[in-house]
């Protein structure tokens, strides 16, 4: 192992094997390689577990090796999974080949003018649970699990060996803050360099952002829509722009910086308004930034009533459906969002309509949409449809979340 002066290391965590076996169902999505067993797919299991511990699978026929994972005593998906069929030593040389896949993904995006990506998408990459996000030369590691503590000592230097980050930011989720042992670690800790400001100035594509990497939502930022921001950027030269749920300016500040006459951004946080602000202030450009707060549903509204027109639309609203008994209210929302946003849109103008929740599946969001703008009395001309970028990899049905559309309305 290489020892780095400057990190903080985690005391050394012992570390059992545990042997399960699952129910017929459970059995079945191991071997389609799905990398969550719930804790009421468990029927054998040798001895009692611990955060951490690694967990070998096995056939309940066959008695052979199925998949490997970890043990989480704090969440009903009880083992998270992240070797598949062939047997394996987790050990740090596992953990750098799975952070060199990972990297080497990416790399495409790191010949553009960018310096922010996601290096790790939990699941995804094979490390449930593990987000690891980098802002130019800060990396910010995001756990959402306790089953991490353990390992963090074999990954950490392996992730600033491949970013060449100089600084390590880790933040913990609301239950790692909550509950169980954290071994010392805080959500902010740096636990590698120093970090001069909290706020972190990083590129997209040649546009200037800033994330607050201690204080801010999830990591600091959304990294996940940079490839429709750049998209809007391109379309936006002398336009209009309306970005509704625009959090800290993502589309706006590309739209501004592709030569937008207007932009408004809104959004009900006037916080996120703030940073959208300064963001649009990090960028040469000619255009006017406004920024309202508002609800969504009300502004769009009362835009309407006021007969206001915009070239461009963009909606994209948080997860609606965080919860499956939520999927049929979601589904209304976006419904009406499409609607509105379609009585906005100007003649040859065009909607660009947004979901990040994963229970509502692509090929329903657009046929929602589709159906709203239809009903809206605007007929339309689909331009595109995006998933993920590059840096989110699709590793599992539950980790396809982001699908957006773009209509020339006429
Ligand atoms: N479009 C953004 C990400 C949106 S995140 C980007 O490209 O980065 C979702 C945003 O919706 C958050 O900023 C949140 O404050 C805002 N929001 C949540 N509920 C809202 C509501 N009812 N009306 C307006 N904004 C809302």
């Amino acid at each position: 192992m290489v020892f780095l002066p400057s990190m903080k290391y985690v005391e050394d965590i012992d570390i059992k094997r545990l042997a399960v076996k699952l129910r017929p169902s459970g059995e079945r999505m191991v071997k389609k390689g799905h990398p969550w067993i719930f804790e009421d797919s468990i029927v054998k299991q040798n001895i009692k577990g611990r955060a951490g511990d690694l967990v070998i699978v096995y056939d309940t026929k066959k008695n052979s090796f199925l998949a490997c994972g970890l043990y989480d005593p704090y969440s009903p998906i009880r083992i998270k999974l992240m070797q598949f069929k062939k047997t394996a030593q987790i050990n740090e040389a596992w953990f750098s080949t799975k952070i060199n896949d990972a990297f080497q993904i990416r790399k495409p995006l790191l010949e553009t003018d960018t310096n922010s990506y996601r290096l790790l998408f939990g699941e995804n990459d094979n490390l449930p649970g593990f987000i690891a996000d980098v802002y130019d030369h800060v990396l910010v590691i995001k756990l959402y699990s306790h089953i991490w503590f353990p390992y963090l000592n074999w990954i950490l230097p392996n992730l600033i060996a491949v970013t060449g980050c100089s600084t390590v930011v880790l933040r913990l989720s609301r239950l790692l803050q909550s509950k169980g042992e954290t071994y010392g670690l805080k959500d902010g800790s740096i636990i590698y360099g120093d970090l001069e400001k909290e706020v972190v100035v990083f590129k997209e594509h040649g546009v200037l952002f800033s994330a607050n990497v201690i204080k801010g939502h999830k990591t600091g930022y959304f990294l996940d829509h940079r490839h429709n921001r750049k998209k809007v950027g391109e379309l936006a030269k002398d336009k209009r722009v309306l970005d509704v749920f625009s959090y800290a300016g993502g589309f706006s500040v590309h739209a501004l910086k592709g030569g937008a006459k207007e932009v408004i951004s809104l959004d009900i946080s006037k916080h996120a308004l703030e940073m959208a602000k300064e963001n649009a202030k990090l960028n040469n450009h000619d255009g006017k930034h406004q920024i309202i707060v508002a609800d969504a549903f009300e502004g769009l509204q009362k835009f309407i009533d006021e007969q206001k027109r915009f070239d461009i639309v963009v909606i994209d609203p948080p997860s609606f459906a965080k919860r499956e008994n939520e999927v049929s209210r979601a589904k209304k929302s976006y419904a009406r969002l499409a609607g509105l946003g379609a009585g906005l849109v100007s003649s040859n103008g065009v909607l660009v309509l947004a979901s990040c929740s994963s229970r509502v599946v692509a090929e329903d969001f657009f046929e929602i949409s589709e159906e709203q703008i239809s009903n809206s009395g605007r007929a339309f001309e689909i331009i595109d449809k995006t998933y993920h970028d590059i840096d989110h990899p699709i590793g599992f049905p539950e980790g396809a979340y982001l699908k957006c559309g773009y209509y020339k309305l006429i």
